[in-house]
């Protein structure tokens, strides 16, 4: 159950416009207080704390040493739970600035799976709810948001 729980969430609600979201380094990241982690503003995903170095040095070669050592200075003071202690969302409330994209959610009762591909939930039902093709189509197209890439991911 956990494992499935890191990847993706739901987010099929309007973004809220309160901005409770304190903002720093704002060009670059986003830190997000409530679930305590890092997003790049540039690739709308999270970066584990202990990956921030790798990741400016690899996809930010355009951003100044400088910045990016005031960046890793930054984030290194930040309270930020490594990917496998984070709970996603339960409130369908997307997570500012991170990616939304399409995917898909299982309707078998009580599933709350999700995938972003229709061919990985079409296997999840196989497996886990020995679906068959003739049945049809037992998910619904969903938004989802993921805070971490699967890179990241191990
Ligand atoms: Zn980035
Ligand atoms: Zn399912």
């Amino acid at each position: 159950m956990t494992a499935r729980l890191k990847k993706n969430f739901l987010a099929s609600k309007l973004s809220s416009s309160e901005s409770t979201l304190p903002r720093t380094m704002d060009a670059y990241v986003l830190y997000n207080r409530q679930y305590k982690i890092l997003i790049c503003r540039q690739h709308h995903y999270a970066i584990p704390q202990s990956w921030v170095s790798r990741h400016f040095q690899k996809h930010h070669k355009e951003t100044p040493l400088e910045t990016r050592n005031r960046i890793e200075k930054y984030v290194a003071e930040l309270d930020l739970l490594r990917p496998e202690e984070i709970e996603p969302p339960q409130d369908m409330v997307p997570v500012d600035g991170l990616t939304i994209y399409a995917g898909y959610k299982c309707l078998y009762d009580g599933c709350l799976e999700l995938a972003g591909t229709e061919a990985s939930m079409a296997q999840h039902c196989k497996v886990n709810h020995k679906w068959i093709k003739s049945i049809g189509v037992k998910w619904e197209k969903q938004t989802l948001q993921t805070f971490f890439p699967s890179p990241y991911l191990k």
